[in-house]
């Protein structure tokens, strides 16, 4: 096996955030033209903006996370639904509610079980799912999550089907991401959960996980398997410091740009939320106003990286972020094994959520405060992923492809799920945009897709 390595330097990061307190105004000023430009930041830079608490500078950093998000997503929000497909842990993370020490009758959904629960999010509309599972070699193994993934990839359910799978299971050796990749698994997410070791060593108190420099490299072995759209993420309230969090993230993202040419596809902003035996003492949970600067810094350092919220995060927290640049949401979500067919969305038994709203209520939502909720997966499937993806997002053509494609999507979820309210809805914020596409040619195409769709045709994508 290759050693990575590790990327994650301490006493820089500490360094870097100690002098980063002493810059003076013009520096910021040019770090904060450079992200105006969607150059993204180094590392250093955002050290900067991190340490940087004037409330002039704050409130230009949210302005410019506004403009990034409009420049380059438009108005779009991905959605998607997490499907929790096993509780069996082997591991002590302290903060989360399937610990190996928290007592529950434990359960693995059977591949019937994965159909009721695939229908059941076939019919809220969802096109992508992120397959989520605890740590279990005995009850479940890669081969396990493999034929779930194929169960899911093979239901079909009239005009409903699952057109990506993402993937958000324990960090695994190459020949089980290779395994994942065969199968066409999306994006393979993994949070870090901390960069800061002595922290990670201390809430990791058992089981695979608690080896630090294993769950580090995870994407090393899996862009060496040819996974090339990974997503990280911290869980905000594990350490005490979420400055340093955001530069172990930073630097996680260039080393990866660094050794296989491109960074995290995605990035994921978990708060921690209350848990079975978690009441959050103990830790050090990131209130609202200090939730909102990580997002917006987030947004200027990587502007081309997904920004991902689930419903940890309650309505009036969710409306902020989608103007800083959230990019993909979860919507009807439930955190609990077999919890779409018990109908247990809000009291999952991981965590427990704030946003219980219905998928429906959330896209209408979504519409009624101007965006685009977009079922789009056109890219995974055309194959635009890793660098060919940012090479797309880079040259600015999001607008004439991501925008089409969530606006014909769009089209076919009203088509297939709304009512005639949503349908009426749904076209106004489809006609609104459609003058943002800045192509000729792909205007026309959009529009005859879009009639076509009407006469019943699916599945159109750029
Ligand atoms: N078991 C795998 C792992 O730990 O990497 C993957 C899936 S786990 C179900 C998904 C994520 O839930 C974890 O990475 C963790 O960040 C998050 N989580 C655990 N406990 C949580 C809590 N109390 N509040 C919010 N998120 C939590
Ligand atoms: Fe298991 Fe993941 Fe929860 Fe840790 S965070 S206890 S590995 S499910």
């Amino acid at each position: 096996m290759k050693e990575y390595g590790n990327f994650i330097d301490h006493q820089y990061i500490v360094n870097l955030l100690e002098q980063s307190r002493f810059t003076d105004n013009q520096k910021i000023n040019e770090i904060l033209d450079k992200a105006e430009r969607f150059d993204g930041l180094t590392p250093e830079e955002v050290a900067i903006l991190l340490t940087t608490e004037n409330k002039n500078y704050q409130e230009r950093i949210f302005k410019i996370a506004d403009k990034i998000k409009q420049h380059i997503y438009g108005d779009r929000i991905v959605m998607f639904a997490p499907l929790y497909v096993s509780d069996y842990c082997v591991n002590h993370c302290s903060y989360c509610g399937f610990n190996c020490k928290n007592k529950f009758q434990r359960t693995r959904l059977t591949m019937d079980e994965i159909r009721e629960e695939v229908k059941i999010l076939e019919a809220m509309g969802h096109k992508r799912l992120a397959l989520e599972a605890g740590e279990d070699p005995v009850n479940c193994d890669i081969d396990y999550i493999i034929d779930c993934m194929k169960t899911i990839y093979d239901m079909k359910l009239g005009n409903g089907e699952i057109r990506r799978v993402n993937v958000n299971i324990a960090s695994t050796t190459v020949e089980n991401y290779r395994k994942l990749k065969e199968v066409g698994i999306g994006t393979y997410i993994l949070f870090q959960e901390t960069y800061h070791k002595e922290t990670y060593e201390k809430v990791h108190l058992g089981g695979p996980k608690k080896n630090y420099e294993y769950h580090l490299t995870a994407f090393d072995r899996a862009m060496e398997a040819g996974i090339d759209d990974v997503g990280g993420g911290v869980l905000f309230g594990l350490s005490n410091d979420w400055r340093y969090e955001i530069l172990g993230l930073m630097l996680h993202n260039k080393h990866l740009e660094d050794t296989f040419g491109v960074g995290f596809h995605t990035i994921s902003v978990p708060r921690m939320c209350p848990a079975e035996g978690n009441d959050l003492s103990g830790f050090y949970p990131v209130d609202d106003a200090t939730f909102l600067r990580i997002v917006s810094i987030i947004r200027l350092a990587v502007p081309f990286t997904g920004i991902i919220i689930s419903t940890r995060e309650n309505s009036d927290m969710r409306k902020e972020l989608i103007r800083l640049g959230v990019s993909q949401m979860s919507g009807g979500s439930s955190v609990d094994v077999g919890g779409y067919s018990k109908g247990n969305y809000s009291k999952g038994s991981q965590f427990v959520t704030s946003d219980d709203r219905s998928a429906q209520d959330i896209i209408r939502w979504i519409m009624e405060e101007g965006m685009v909720p977009s079922f789009c997966t056109a890219c995974y499937r055309k194959g635009r992923t890793g660098d060919r993806f940012m090479e797309l997002a880079k040259t600015g053509n999001i607008k004439n492809v991501c925008l089409p494609n969530g606006l014909m999507t769009l089209k076919e979820y009203a088509l297939d799920y709304g009512d005639e309210a949503f349908r009426v809805l749904a076209d106004k914020v489809i006609e609104k945009h459609i003058p943002d596409i800045e192509n000729e040619k792909v205007r026309t195409l959009v529009l005859e897709n879009l009639r076509k769709l009407e006469q019943g045709e699916r599945d159109l994508f750029l």
